[in-house]
């Protein structure tokens, strides 16, 4: 320290430093201190000695122990640091340094140490060396922000810096806020303390009444209120001040006492002089890059042309873009190659023009990688450094061109439109209260034959249907108060005739609601008319035409819900035509009718949608009728059945008829089997009478015991069961059949069948032979199905008894057969009795076809079992076997088995 003192002296005084240089006459106070041998303080005297602490009086202390810095080199003893100069630091009573520079000497057997005090002069060299630290540390820091990126940091490290040396409570730096105000730009307090003075005392107002050249203390409440102070340096440019440091709380010349005025100022500026460069620096860059975001996202730049050199320069990304080298200045030929060879021509007269002080702006091509590209180009006339300059900018324009194309593009086919739509467009213009015709699309002649001017002329309902005028005006109202209208009139074409146009218009109002225009639209719906008219006539006479039909036609849901009913079957059902809409035909129809209703409508399908039965309705108060139904189902997009229409015609009569037919051809064969029954009955009889004979015989010659009488009895009773069982059974075959059709066993019927022709068949001399195996049920009538197989067994008979009187060798046979396969009932009667001759196959189920001789045959048997079969939704087929005649009856089966079984015999 005192070194670089004395070096700063040299340089000061430009001559070597002396020893009297150091000690000031004024202050040669002295010290002496007698040290012993082992440099133990012995005796202090000396007008200093008086100041030392502890008191020199007390005897065995140690020089170290007066001194407030440690020195290293009085740990040896004093012979050690003779002979050289002794800077010591004594401590002073009062805490305070006492500087002292001495030498030890040899004297009386021990040391002599004199001393001088220095402390004045030490104490200046200390001043000058914070000086030169903190204009060090401030040029170091300014140094560092003229390339540091993180400003905002490094000024509140410097304001850090200069707090702590300064012992500063707390600084910052003010800006201009670019509103004639101020604002704290960044400032640092030292722990506990806030900048709280900047809003409380309005420190930004009043620092735009200030225009101090140099430091200035300010007084923030009471003078009397240290703390309140503001030591503030302003730092001036351009004769105005641009920047504030602030230190609040703080006295400058207390604390600082070695900072005169002006290097207070040094230090503001140097703080903040390049603060501001920095802060104007990173503005300008920002805008720069803001300005080329700009250009780069407008595809806009600048381009210059120096007409001697016959050059261009280009912004940088505008070279990108062109894909021209970024470095290089394009020559005027390699830009008259770039353009459109369209616009070359043009561009060099401009350009010429331009030469000449004449700015200009023109549309041109350029070629960029082989693509077309539209630019525009502006170019003025400008001098630099006494040389004419051309400047302009460079836009891209494609997408504006685009647009354009694509507008006219749009707009010549919306016009073409407009002339060639079967529509016409009309405006009209709000003239004080009445419209009036300005434009009409060029279809009005083609449509009507007007031009648009002779329509122009007059009012537009002049040319309305004289019926038509009030619906006109009225639609007229209607546009002008609710903004829109739509209405239907008649209009007069050239040749006088009338067409229907259907007018549907917009008013168009200003910004205060006042209606400007009625923009129309006008559509000659003459066709559509006539058609709808021609359609709504069609309608009511297929109305009518239903209604009054003497069939039932309906239409129901899937759920056999009615959605109508006309008058006849509304009649049937006694309900009105109201009622008719949620009406289930499901309440006329018996459980049986029911499932095959539905089963009949699931096999509806789009490709298939149409299906025919006969059904039977209940209906109320009157015998149930027998109706021919046929149905069409109605399907939706994905398929599914929405809707059945149903016409049906009443075959009650038929249906009747029908049965009496049944029922007679039934009684034929029963009159037919007379005579074989005849015989089974007396078969019984005859033994009953055998066994009475014989009763009675044996008890007029002898007696009889009980054992033989009740054996006969009980003969008796076995025969009488046997003839009642065919009776009983005769009376059931022989009663009407019932009227709807059941499920029922197909075994009960072959069962029943071969219950009246067993006997016969055996009389005859057939062998029967029964394959029968357990069947499911199926759906008809039970003496029907019996009155089929008894036919079948009849006619196999006949056949076998005629042709065994052919062939007496034959051992006649009839097989009985029942099977069960693909939810199907088969049964088949087969015999060896010659077939059927091939040319009668085609007629043999034809009516009253027959080879029977007159009175024996009829030729409905097989007639009525096909109808019986049909009526069964079944088969009956004939086929020769070779043998003889086989006869299949397939008839489908009710879904639930039979568990019944027959016996094989
Ligand atoms: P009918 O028995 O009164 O003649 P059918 O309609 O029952 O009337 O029979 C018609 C004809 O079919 C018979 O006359 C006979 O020629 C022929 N026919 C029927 N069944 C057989 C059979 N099993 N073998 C040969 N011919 C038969």
């Amino acid at each position: 320290m005192l070194k670089s003192w004395l070096h700063r002296i040299q340089k000061e005084t430009d001559r070597p430093a002396t020893e009297s240089d150091l000690i000031p006459s004024s202050q040669q106070d002295s010290l002496n201190i007698r040290l012993d041998g082992r440099g133990l303080v012995i005796q202090c005297s000396g007008q200093l000695s008086r100041e030392l602490s502890p008191a020199p009086a007390v005897a065995g202390r140690t020089l170290g122990d007066y001194l407030l810095a440690p020195a290293p080199l009085l740990q040896e003893t004093p012979s050690a640091w003779s002979n050289q100069c002794l800077d010591l630091c004594f401590k002073r009573k009062n805490g305070q340094p006492l500087y002292t520079r001495g030498w030890l000497t040899q004297a009386d057997a021990g040391w002599r140490l004199t001393l001088t005090d220095i402390t004045d002069i030490v104490g200046k060299v200390s001043f000058y060396e914070r000086k030169a630290q903190l204009l060090t540390y401030t040029m170091r820091i300014a140094e560092a922000m003229r390339s540091s990126r993180q400003l905002p940091e490094l000024t509140r490290e410097l304001l850090e810096g200069l707090a702590l040396r300064l012992r500063i409570p707390c600084i910052a730096i003010a800006l201009e806020d670019g509103n004639d105000g101020w604002s704290l730009y960044q400032h640092y307090c030292l722990p506990g303390t806030t900048p709280h003075w900047w809003d409380e005392y309005k420190i930004g107002p009043r620092l735009s009444k200030l225009d101090y050249s140099g430091p200035v203390l300010l007084s923030l409440d009471t003078a009397s209120n240290a703390s309140e102070r503001l030591w503030a340096i302003p730092y001036r440019a351009q004769n105005r001040i641009c920047a504030w440091l602030l230190c609040a709380g703080y006295h400058a010349a207390q604390e600082a006492p070695y900072l005169n005025s002006e290097e207070w100022t040094h230090i503001g500026a140097q703080i903040t002089a390049p603060l501001l460069h920095r802060l104007q620096e990173q503005q300008h860059d920002q805008e720069v890059a803001r300005y080329n975001a700009l250009q780069q996202l407008q595809n806009v730049g600048w381009w210059e042309y120096d007409p001697q050199l016959e050059l261009f320069h280009i912004a940088p990304h505008l070279l990108r873009t062109l894909a021209l080298p970024a470095t290089e200045a394009v020559s005027l030929s390699r830009w008259l190659e770039l353009l459109a060879p369209a616009d070359r021509g043009e561009f060099r007269i401009r350009l010429t023009e331009a030469s000449a002080g004449k700015s200009f702006s023109q549309h041109v091509r350029l070629q960029i990688d082989g693509e077309l590209r539209w630019y525009r180009l502006d170019m003025q006339a400008q001098i630099r450094e006494q040389a004419p300059c051309l400047v302009g900018t460079l836009l891209d324009i494609q997408d504006l061109k685009q647009q354009q194309t694509e507008a006219q593009t749009a707009n010549t086919r919306l016009e073409s439109l407009v002339d060639s739509a079967p529509a016409i467009i009309y405006v009209q213009h709000y003239v004080e209260g009445a419209l009036k015709p300005v434009f009409f699309s060029a279809s009005l002649y083609s449509v009507l034959g007007w031009l648009p001017e002779q329509v122009q002329q007059e009012s537009m309902a002049a040319f309305v249907h004289p019926d038509d005028r009030d619906t006109f005006y009225q639609c007229t109202h209607t546009l002008l108060t609710e903004g829109v209208a739509s209405c239907r009139y008649r209009i007069r074409d050239k040749q006088h005739d009338y067409h229907w146009m259907l007018d549907e218009a917009r008013l168009l109002r200003d910004q205060w609601g006042q209606p400007i225009e009625v923009v129309g639209l006008c559509i000659d719906i003459t066709d559509a008319t006539i058609a709808t008219e021609r359609l709504r006539d069609s309608e009511e006479r297929y109305r009518v035409l239903v209604e009054d039909s003497p069939a039932m036609i309906c239409r129901y849901r899937p759920d056999l819900t009615l959605t109508f009913a006309n008058a006849l079957l509304t009649r049937y059902l006694r309900v009105t035509q109201e009622q008719t809409q949620g009406v289930s035909l499901a309440l006329y129809l018996s459980a049986e009718q029911l499932s095959a209703f539905r089963e009949r409508l699931s096999t509806l399908t789009p490709l298939n949608p149409i299906a025919n039965a006969e059904i039977c309705l209940h209906l109320p108060d009157r015998e149930p009728l027998w109706v021919v139904w046929a149905e069409r189902g109605i399907f939706d997009d994905k398929g599914i059945l929405c809707e059945v229409q149903a016409v049906g015609r009443d075959n009650s009569e038929v249906y009747k008829a029908r049965l009496q037919l049944y029922q007679s051809t039934k009684m034929a064969m029963i009159g037919e089997m007379a005579t074989t029954l005849a015989h089974e009955m007396n078969q019984p009889l005859n033994v009953m009478r055998i066994a009475l004979v014989n009763l009675l015989r044996r008890m007029e010659t002898q007696a009889c015991s009980p054992e033989y009488i009740k054996n006969k009895l009980e003969r008796i009773e076995s025969q009488i069961v046997r003839a009642s069982r065919i009776i009983e059974h005769m009376r059931i075959f022989g009663r009407r059949s019932a009227l709807e059709k059941y499920p029922f066993d197909p075994q009960k019927a072959i069962e029943g069948a071969l219950s009246l022709t067993r006997d016969t068949l055996e009389q005859s001399g057939i062998e029967l032979t029964i394959k029968v195996v357990p069947l499911p049920q199926v759906c008809g009538h039970l003496d029907q199905l019996e009155q089929v197989l008894i036919n079948l067994l009849v006619n196999a008979r006949d056949a076998l008894l005629q042709y065994k009187s052919q062939q007496p060798t034959l051992n006649p046979q009839v097989i009985i057969s029942a099977n069960c396969h693909d939810h199907s009932v088969q049964l088949q009667v087969e015999d060896n009795g010659g077939g059927i001759a091939p040319h009668q196959l085609p007629e043999i189920f034809e009516p009253f076809f027959t080879t029977k001789p007159a009175g024996q045959g009829t030729g409905l048997g097989l007639s009525v079992s096909h109808g019986i079969i049909q009526q069964m939704q079944g088969t009956l087929s004939v086929e020769n076997t070779g043998k003889g005649a086989l006869f299949t009856i397939v008839i489908p089966a009710e879904p639930q088995p039979t568990t019944t079984m027959l016996a094989k015999t």
